[in-house]
């Protein structure tokens, strides 16, 4: 194309003009156009010079706006390939996974606070679990894809997806207990990580495509427990009769109704709230999971479960039941067959288990 022929459009901008009216460096015109996120309208074949149309400056700005957002130029490129809509659901999906990144990292903060500080430390009482797991098909399924272990150092619940979801979450589990069986000494947050990447590793090393796996665990250390936790299986902490559920879903819907976007209610019933934001064997290269550590309260019951128990069945319910058991496995075989007198649409995962001083 001539110099010209590239003018229906009205006058070129030589790259000053456009860098100024686009907000972009001339240096960052020159990147975009070698990365073919900005190529010109038109180069100079004497001088190399670098000629842009008036109507590339709406692109231009989304680019600039995008830079501010943090985006990389590589996902950039693909949302000024969308159509309006489309678009503006790339750069929804790319914020969500900047604010739960910000999430993790926040709360790995506070936990270093609160070990740096000694805070975690404070309370040196060393405690056992007494402990019971269950998992259970349902009544829909054709198969099991949760996974469950409870053992003195490690409880752990998964919930598998795809193909191999059944492998991937054995393998996470698997994982898990076999690295509860040698605990490195000192400094259980990094062990956590190092677990979680195991796990991950374990998950991807079965090879099944758009296969993976949520996982939520607890870890025993003698006087300190540590939290892992990916995906939209769940943590409740029974303590002094009340409730508490002590981990978020990694789902968009969660994800929405923090935003104020649904109503917890809503969220719910909507037809894909099992959409899992993060998981392990996913795409990315780290697994995004949330690593904390917690204090220790001998008379705490804790409980570990997959979707299949509270979607069923309501929070009232199993804090109820987790308030009559007898023991952790009185408590597992009511949970479970709480869920399958609900239906049972899914597979069904719950650990339970009891802070006890040694
Ligand atoms: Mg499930």
């Amino acid at each position: 194309m001539t110099r010209e022929g590239a003018q229906g459009v009205g006058e070129l901008l030589g790259i000053g003009a456009f860098a100024h009216a686009s907000r972009l460096s001339p240096k960052a015109l020159r990147l975009y156009d070698g990365l073919g996120l900005l190529p010109p309208a038109y180069v100079d074949p004497a001088s190399g010079y670098r000629y842009y149309a008036p109507d590339q400056l709406a692109r231009a700005r989304l680019v600039a706006w995008l830079r501010r957002v943090g985006m990389p130029l590589a996902r950039i490129r693909d949302v000024c390939a969308m159509e309006g809509a489309e678009a503006a659901s790339a750069v929804r999906a790319y914020w969500d996974g900047v604010e739960a990144d910000t999430a993790l990292r926040r709360d790995l903060a506070a936990s270093l606070v609160d070990h740096l500080s000694g805070r975690d430390t404070t309370m040196t009482q060393t405690v056992d679990i007494q402990y019971a797991a269950l998992t259970d098909t349902g009544l829909v399924r054709e198969s099991n894809q949760d996974a469950v272990y409870a053992g003195d150092t490690v409880l752990a619940v998964a919930d598998g997806f795809g193909a191999d979801g059944e492998g991937a979450s054995s393998a996470a589990v698997g994982a898990l207990a076999e690295f509860g069986r040698s605990v490195p000494a000192g400094g259980l947050l990094g062990a956590l990580d190092d677990a979680v990447r195991g796990a991950d590793r374990a998950v991807r090393d079965l090879g099944g495509p758009e296969s993976g796996t949520t996982l939520t665990a607890l870890f025993l250390d003698g006087a300190q427990l540590g939290l892992v936790h990916i995906g939209d299986s769940r943590a409740y902490l029974l303590r002094d009769g009340g409730l508490f559920r002590i981990t978020d879903d990694h789902t968009h819907v969660q994800r929405q109704i923090d935003e104020g976007r649904l109503t917890a209610e809503e969220g719910r019933s909507h037809p894909q709230r099992a959409l899992l934001l993060r998981a392990l064997g996913a795409d990315g290269e780290d697994p995004a999971a949330e690593v904390r550590l917690r204090d220790v309260h001998p008379g705490d019951r804790y409980l570990l479960c997959s979707d299949g128990l509270y979607a069923v069945v309501p929070d009232a319910d199993v804090r109820r039941t987790l308030l009559a058991a007898d023991g952790p496995a009185d408590a597992v075989r009511e949970l479970v067959r709480q869920s399958n007198a609900a239906g049972g649409p899914d597979n069904v995962a719950c650990v339970v288990a009891d802070v006890t001083p040694r």
